[in-house]
């Protein structure tokens, strides 16, 4: 009998975080759909959860990690990052040359999150063509490359003038330099050149992005003319594949708990997988959401309120302002709770894939940015798709209490859903047949069927 062709295989290498693991995996899933086999190359922590059941047809291939997680603490993610790359690129060529070996040459390429620059070294040196994967927005990359153009010492000196900081950025409205993510991300020496080594480190044959043609067709126009090699708009990757690979396990009961609720009348509260708050600004969300008498689904991450291992030491009137009218979980099936009839609006820190979720599910959002990225987003949720607002100032109860009332009960809030709604409708026909999402996938699978 003939021995059946073997499938090319796809290397996928993601970074250890959960808002790029589950894009990066639901990548894989659409790739293997069409028929490629899968290796993900991970390090020691952090890794996808339950693999054989969530990918059983997956190969996984673990490299020894330069750095061990202890370093992310000590140095904060800009450095750590930084750092992994600069002692990742000999074990993970060495990774490569076993996969040859065992693969019989047979691999298509490599896809790599944009911040595993060091794939780069690997691909060039085995002629494996490789493709850059970004689980962030078009905006944020060109944003990027403006920075990575800047001398981080003069932007500061030249951000103390409100001139500089109200010049809008060329070909980025409505972005001002004081828009560019450089806050809350760390040292900006380190982000000035995390962000010329991803923009230097291009070898790749395309860059391939979670997004959306409709929802950033000008920043991809600037990207791809600034990149000079294809840029590949697939997004949202939920769509096309339903991937779980989630670090924590989701609570479902808070889905009979909505089943209970009046239709849009629900405010889902999340901050992904990072965000850190205070206990003060936890208590001051709690009274905003007790005393705007809205019902309320909101996850509490254990280790996301400073100094608490979760909710055990806050003091009990949060227990009371609590109880009535919300429901907490440690963590949510998020796409389902967004896409329930009773969430009428997302309290969110505008994570990307947070953003791409709600967009999905016609939801509009109150954004609360913590960082640079989170806060792009947030200024096109608000003033380009026009679907949501931001939490101005420091969170304090009256605060809350006013934007819940302004999503969920005044007619702003209708004219937002209603906004969201259409955007909703274009994005989901971005990914049928001859869509732009739809196209892209296509696209990349007929480079690497002829390669
Ligand atoms: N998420 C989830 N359950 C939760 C909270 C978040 O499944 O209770 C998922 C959410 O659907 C999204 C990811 O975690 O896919 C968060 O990614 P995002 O880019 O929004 O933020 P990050 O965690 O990277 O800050």
């Amino acid at each position: 009998m003939e021995k059946a062709e073997a499938k090319r295989r796809i290397v996928l290498v993601p970074v250890p975080a959960q808002g790029h693991i589950t894009p990066m995996m639901q990548l894989g899933k659409a790739l293997n759909i069409n028929d490629f086999s899968i290796t993900v190359v991970e390090g020691q922590f952090n890794k996808v959860s339950s693999p054989s059941q969530h990918f059983p047809d997956f190969q996984f291939v673990t490299i020894p990690e330069c750095l061990p997680e202890s370093e992310l603490e000590r140095l904060g993610p800009l450095e750590f990052l930084l750092k992994l790359n600069k002692t990742s690129e000999t074990s993970f060529t060495d990774c490569i040359r076993q996969l040859l070996l065992q693969q019989g040459n047979n691999i298509a390429c490599i896809i790599y999150d944009e911040f595993m620059y060091f794939c780069g070294a690997a691909a060039k040196e085995f002629k494996i063509p490789s493709f850059v994967f970004s689980t962030s927005s078009a905006t944020n990359q060109v944003s990027r490359y403006v920075l990575s153009k800047l001398n981080a010492e003069k932007f500061l000196i030249d951000m103390e003038d409100p001139i500089v900081q109200d010049k809008m950025v060329e070909n980025l409205h409505p972005l001002r330099y004081k828009d560019l993510p450089t806050s809350g991300v760390g040292p900006l020496d380190i982000l000035f050149e995390l962000c010329r080594e991803i923009v230097n480190k291009r070898t790749a044959s395309g860059v391939i992005i979670n997004t959306v043609s409709c929802l950033e067709r000008s920043s991809l126009t600037r990207l791809q003319k600034e990149l000079g090699i294809p840029v590949y708009p697939l997004g949202p990757l939920h769509l096309k594949s339903s991937a779980i690979s989630g670090l924590l396990e989701e609570d479902r009961s808070c889905i009979e708990w909505l089943n209970k609720q009046k239709p849009r009348s629900v405010i889902y509260i999340s901050l992904g997988s990072i965000v850190q708050m205070e206990t003060k600004e936890v208590l001051e969300m709690a009274w905003g959401l007790s005393s705007s008498n809205q019902p309320f689904l909101w996850v509490i991450r254990p280790g996301s309120i400073k100094g608490s291992k979760w909710i055990e030491s806050l003091p009990e009137e949060f227990s009371k302002m609590v109880s009535e009218k919300g429901y907490i979980v440690k963590w949510a099936p998020q796409i389902e709770v967004l896409g329930h009839p009773a969430v009428g609006g997302f309290w969110s820190h505008c994570g990307w894939n947070s953003t791409l979720e709600s967009i999905v599910e016609g939801v509009p959002m109150i954004c609360m940015p913590f960082d640079g990225e989170q806060k792009l987003n947030a200024l096109c949720l608000e003033s380009v798709w026009g679907i949501g607002f931001q939490l101005q100032g420091k969170v304090e109860r009256g605060g809350v209490e006013r934007a819940l009332k302004r999503l969920i009960v005044e007619e702003e809030g209708a004219d937002m859903r209603e906004r969201a709604l259409v955007l909703k409708e274009k994005v989901k026909a971005s990914v049928r047949i001859g869509g732009s999402s739809y196209k892209a996938l296509e696209d990349i699978v007929n480079y690497l069927e002829t390669e």
